[in-house]
């Protein structure tokens, strides 16, 4: 089976783990450890193709910068959050993409991704600036999704799958 490593990153409480918990095993947590680092590995089929999707969801606790780096040069693809409920979620993206920019020395499979839509009353962050930055980094895919209610879940994680798969396909691995 195909093994596709990708790596979820952005600030904290935003749903990182969420949607990878989600994603990986149909349930929500509403329990919050912002310190639990964990990779997760999950078979899927997509396109007809079996895939083992290997995750590494981040807590952003990494001591080194050189440890941060040596998991972004052995991520195939990249799934930046930030919240939806929260404005100040969305600058921490941009530092971050520039590092995976910077490390992986390519146009690397990226999606974006707004999270907690299920909080309608508590949104802070408009439609528009998602997909102003996802316009911004080269037209990079944007979901709004909810860990909470598995909305865009595995949209987001199938998307970034094909893209790794379109990836090799052009450079040959
Ligand atoms: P992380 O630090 O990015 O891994 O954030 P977590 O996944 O631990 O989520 C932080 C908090 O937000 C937890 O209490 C989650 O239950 C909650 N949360 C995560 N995603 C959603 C969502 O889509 N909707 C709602 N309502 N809460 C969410
Ligand atoms: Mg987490």
């Amino acid at each position: 089976m195909k093994e596709i490593k990708v790596v979820i990153m952005g600030g904290g409480g935003v749903g990182k783990s969420a949607l990878t918990v989600q994603f990986v095993r149909n349930v929500f947590v509403s329990t919050y450890d912002p310190t639990i680092e964990d990779t997760y590995r999950k078979p899927v089929i997509i396109d007809g193709q079996q895939y083992l999707v290997e995750i590494l969801d981040t807590a952003g606790t990494e001591q080194f910068m050189a440890l941060k780096e040596l998991y972004m040069k052995s991520g195939q693809g990249f799934i930046l959050v930030f919240s939806l409920t929260q404005l100040g979620s969305v600058n921490e993206l941009g530092p971050l993409r520039e590092q995976i920019v910077r490390v992986k020395n390519a146009k690397v499979p990226l999606v974006l991704v707004g999270n907690k839509s299920d909080l309608r009353a508590e949104r802070q962050v408009p439609r528009e600036i998602g997909t102003n930055m996802s316009r911004a980094w080269g037209n990079v895919p944007y979901y709004e999704t909810s860990a909470r209610k598995r909305i865009n879940v595995d949209e987001v994680f199938a998307d970034i799958v094909r893209q790794c798969r379109a990836f090799e396909m052009l450079n040959g691995s």
